[in-house]
């Protein structure tokens, strides 16, 4: 954090030696179990690191025609081996070729869908590897919000709703069913994916495991990840992809404000130059409560705090936190992991501000990326 002072907060900060190390490890992976691991960019698109992402892997994964575009623009590799595959849950007449053009694999939701754009996508590149994603009914996500696989689920196709005749157009299945989860989570999906769908993988050449795997959280068992995709790959013979977001962006920043102002209501509240609502959104979406350095539970330390954002919405709230020390107007407040599902759900609620983007660098300067304004309150409305 040295330096951490120079930049007028609200700031994220990715950090790009903990990038690395994240992306060593999934390097590994990619390695000792011959997997693919391409990034999903709905998790962490902070192109300008991008550099120093493709280095390891493979290409991304995208949920429409504008992170697909995001894709070729930032994540064009030398050696052309980029792949860009895309996933959304319905395409639209206007999107798909567009989206045809740029992806090397598009991935449908349902057996509809594929039918009705085949011809289209093929005519634009007849080379292009179309995919499945199949819902395995089987999830022990911890969330509902985030579980694709809970009831009425409408991503994927459960084998009820698959269609043999699609197996004539498709190159591969694709499942997504975890969450911030570790390998036996894996495991259950596996056996519940190979239990109703393995009859229709001959002559597949890939399945693609999709996200949710914790893969770069300390205490994530990486050895049984590859033993198990060693396995399923021999046992099949076929490609396998890994699609991870989150394991990317995993503990790689943060995101530093200022307090602005104290106030007191039946107990010490302090404001914030951020929002729980509009810059740590899966704070209350999931909800979960953010790290903050140097802090502790409510009451575990002499000075107790509720965080609040700088909004009106009244549950803007990021939690209570207690200090060994008295917070101060001024004082700087860091807030721990902001670079994944941050900046890429901000919404600028209030006319808030959104919080700059700046990169500590390997070699330790610190470099502001992109501030942000007025304008980009404005553009978004008219
Ligand atoms: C969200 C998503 C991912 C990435 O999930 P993480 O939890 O960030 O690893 C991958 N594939 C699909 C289809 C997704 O929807």
């Amino acid at each position: 954090m040295q330096n951490s002072n120079l930049l007028s907060t609200p700031y994220y900060m990715c950090d790009e030696s903990l990038l690395r190390a994240n992306l060593e490890i999934l390097n590994r992976v990619q390695i000792e179990s011959g997997a693919k691991v391409i990034l999903a960019l709905k998790g962490f698109a902070m192109w300008s690191t991008f550099p120093l992402v493709k280095e390891y892997l493979k290409g991304c994964t995208a949920s429409g025609l504008h992170e697909a575009l995001l894709a070729r623009d930032e994540f064009a590799k030398d050696d052309e081996n980029l792949e860009v595959h895309t996933y959304s849950p319905a395409y639209k007449d206007e999107d798909i070729e567009d989206i045809a053009r740029i992806s090397d694999h598009i991935v449908f939701n349902s057996p509809n869908q594929l039918f009705k754009y085949y011809d289209r996508v093929k005519e634009i590149d007849s080379e292009i590897s179309l995919s499945l994603r199949i819902n395995p009914e089987q999830s022990s996500s911890p969330k509902d919000i985030y579980n694709p696989c809970g009831l009425y689920s409408r991503l994927g196709t459960t084998l009820e709703n698959f269609d043999e005749r699609v197996l004539e157009y498709i190159d591969g299945l694709n499942f997504h069913a975890l969450c911030e989860q570790n390998v036996d989570a894996l495991e259950d999906v596996l056996q519940a994916f190979e239990a109703k769908f393995s009859k229709y993988f001959k002559g597949l050449k890939y399945i693609n495991f999709g996200g949710g795997h914790h893969i770069t959280k300390e205490g994530y068992d990486v050895d049984k990840l590859i033993r198990i995709i060693k396995e399923f790959r021999a046992k099949y013979d076929v490609d396998v992809y890994l699609e991870p977001g989150e394991a990317v962006g995993w503990q790689t920043g943060v995101l530093v404000s200022t307090v602005l102002d104290i106030v007191h209501n039946g107990m010490d509240i302090a404001i914030l130059d951020t929002s729980a609502e509009a810059h740590m959104p899966d704070t209350l979406a999931m909800p979960y409560r953010a790290m903050v350095r140097g802090s502790g539970e409510a009451g575990e330390k002499p000075y107790t705090y509720r965080f609040g954002g700088n909004t009106c919405l009244a549950g803007d709230i990021m939690g209570d936190y207690s200090f060994d020390e008295p917070l101060q107007v001024g004082d700087r407040v860091i807030f721990e992991d902001q670079i994944h599902y941050t900046f890429v759900k901000n919404t600028t609620f209030n006319g808030i501000k959104l919080p700059s983007l700046a990169i500590l660098r390997e070699d330790n300067t610190l470099e502001l990326i992109k501030e942000f304004g007025y304008q980009d309150y404005k553009n978004r409305l008219s």
